[in-house]
């Protein structure tokens, strides 16, 4: 599974993608999944920007953190809601990895903005990235999963 915004789909919250192209040559060979987890849970293209406010996305799924625009709305159940059809995708399809768009509220997967929309990033996973880790499925940076590749060939 790959984060549709990486291989270029313009499904970011400002209407844009972020096309890869060393990742998009990199994944010649294998079947490729495309997700956005926030897409699925059914937010429009654009959408207003999100953070997490009170942790990250493990604390969401505890219940002590959530998901909110900069005007406070509350997206949390739509971000949870993205991520399960996430999981169910990676189950039914046997994803065996899911490589995932750094720093974004769902999909970050060492560092997260930090919920106060002042470009403040701190440690931690986005919503779907901490549902795919606690089932066990394998989340990788778009970075981490070229340098693996690096070291194959290498
Ligand atoms: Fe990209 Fe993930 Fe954000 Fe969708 S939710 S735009 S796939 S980072």
């Amino acid at each position: 599974m790959v984060s549709a915004c990486l291989l270029g789909e313009k499904c970011r919250y400002d209407g844009k993608g972020y096309l890869l192209p060393s990742l998009v040559t990199s994944l010649q060979g294998y079947k490729v999944l495309p997700i956005c987890p926030e897409v699925m849970g059914g937010l429009s293209v654009p959408r207003p920007p999100c953070e997490i406010k009170g942790g990250d996305g493990m604390k969401v799924w505890q219940g002590t953190a959530g998901v909110f625009t900069e005007q406070g709305q509350d997206l949390t159940e739509v971000f949870q809601k993205g991520a399960y059809k996430t999981l169910k995708l990676a189950v039914t399809t046997g994803a065996q990895t899911a490589i995932l768009k750094e720093k974004s509220p769902s999909c970050g997967c060492y560092t997260i903005y930090d919920g106060s929309f002042c470009n403040c990033l701190i440690p931690g996973v986005g919503v779907t990235t901490a549902l795919l880790k606690k089932n066990k499925i394998q989340v990788v940076t778009h970075t981490e999963w070229l340098e693996k590749r690096r070291d194959h060939f290498d």
